[in-house]
């Protein structure tokens, strides 16, 4: 997939906004909603997406999603940082394939690190279990404030 290109709302993030596709939610407010990554690439690998925007990338995203998705990033990155006490976070963001963005509903990643542990191999890692992330999510959403 390019970077232009049209929204298809049969993505996994659409399908999971609209509860057809289980997710083990870590937060969600009017703006942005936050769930494990189910192919972790560390332990707290967590997505943050915008609920109503039809933007495929950043690029495509309109001014007044972009703002909100930040802040929901920022809030949860905290978050992250307080269930899990890594030693830094990666907050990160694909646009288009060949960036290596697999899936085409605009989504922001927080990743933590820990000194010494490898970072997991983007999307080839194996699936996580969803009582474990559902356990993670619950950690997180804990220490949100
Ligand atoms: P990207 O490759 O930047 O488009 O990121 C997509 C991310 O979504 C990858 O890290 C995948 O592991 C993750 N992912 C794919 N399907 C699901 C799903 N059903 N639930 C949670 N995360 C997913």
């Amino acid at each position: 997939m390019s970077l232009d290109g049209t929204y298809d709302d049969g993505n996994i993030f659409a399908r999971i906004l609209r509860g057809e596709m289980p997710a083990a939610r870590v937060f969600e407010d009017d703006h942005v909603y936050a769930f494990m990554d189910v192919f972790p690439q560390a332990r707290g690998h967590t997505l943050v997406i915008p609920k109503h925007s039809t933007a495929r990338n950043l690029l495509d995203a309109a001014p007044e999603i972009v703002g909100p998705l930040m802040l929901g990033v920022q809030r949860v990155a905290r978050a992250v940082r307080a269930a899990l006490n890594p030693d830094g976070l990666v907050v990160t963001q694909f646009n288009g394939a060949a960036a290596g963005q697999t899936v085409f509903h605009l989504h922001v990643h927080i990743i933590p690190r820990w000194e010494g542990v490898a970072l997991g191999r983007h999307g080839a890692g194996g699936m996580a279990d969803m009582a474990d992330l559902k356990a993670m999510a619950a950690h997180i959403a804990a220490k949100l404030s």
